[in-house]
């Protein structure tokens, strides 16, 4: 692959990230917390995510900042300030080779799922993707004496202890979604397109999820157990969302491009 190409791509990556970090606003998946980050076409072991700024308002490609992903730090050391969670980004690429983006929010229709123990489930076909059971990771079993407990995943081996959330040890992300007690969320994925609407629709299936219950708690006297997905509707349901991701995607273009809040000059 020449120099040119590999510009070109890393050019329209960068153009979708940050038209990324736009549709996640305009979603209500993030506000001014929250972000979205993509493993380095060209060079693995680094990512890119926004400076210290509000998702909604990343404009240019001179907001982006590379980070090697063996320690979250920048590649350039005169870097400008980033967000103090990214290690929750590069501990996902580090564990996990096939995830190229990932995505942290704090989303206000899935804490409850964060707190209650009641278990998040897949309640509609979008939401196939959450699977058989979605884990919720509990930062205050992963302190250390000297950590800062304001819940924030503030260094590597926090990181280090949600990423291994998503799987069962092993080096393929068994689980797309993360829950995190009283915070938000995690979300990893193959791709921008797929992680931004494995974000959204977490989020949609939270709301039905809700809705269900307390629909269910006023009726009193339900005949039956909520019908979550069955497992095998599951996979399948994560396979139609893998293949029709580019429907929503440009729809999701659009809206944004059409509001005058965002600017994309990348
Ligand atoms: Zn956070």
């Amino acid at each position: 692959m020449d120099a040119n190409h590999e510009k070109t791509t890393l050019e329209q990556l960068t153009r979708k990230f940050i038209t990324g970090c736009h549709i996640l606003h305009y979603h209500n998946v993030v506000d001014a917390y929250g972000h979205l980050s993509f493993r380095h076409p060209f060079k693995s072991d680094r990512f890119c995510m926004s400076r210290y700024i509000a998702p909604g308002t990343i404009s240019s490609p001179n907001d982006l900042i590379e980070y090697y992903v063996k320690d979250a730090e920048p590649v350039d050391p005169n870097s400008s300030k980033g967000y103090s969670e990214r290690c929750i980004h590069s501990e996902c690429y580090k564990r996990y080779p096939s995830v190229q983006s990932v995505i942290h929010s704090h989303s206000e229709a899935v804490v409850p799922y964060t707190i209650s123990g009641v278990p998040l489930r897949p309640c509609f076909h979008m939401g196939g993707f959450l699977g058989t059971g979605v884990p919720v990771w509990d930062i205050g079993e992963a302190y250390q004496p000297d950590d800062i407990k304001d819940m924030l995943v503030r260094n590597v081996h926090l990181g280090s202890s949600l990423a291994a959330t998503f799987s069962d040890g092993g080096d393929v992300p068994k689980h797309a979604v993360a829950l995190m007690r009283g915070h938000g969320l995690t979300v990893v994925a193959d791709n921008i397109e797929e992680c931004v609407l494995r974000a959204i629709y977490t989020q949609k299936n939270a709301a039905i999820q809700t809705t269900a219950l307390t629909t269910r708690a006023a009726y009193g006297k339900a005949t039956q157990e909520i019908k979550y997905l069955s497992e095998e509707e599951s996979a399948a349901a994560t396979n139609m969302t893998k293949w029709s991701a580019q429907r929503p995607w440009k729809l999701w273009v659009r809206e944004v491009e059409a509001s005058n809040l965002y600017v994309n000059a990348a």
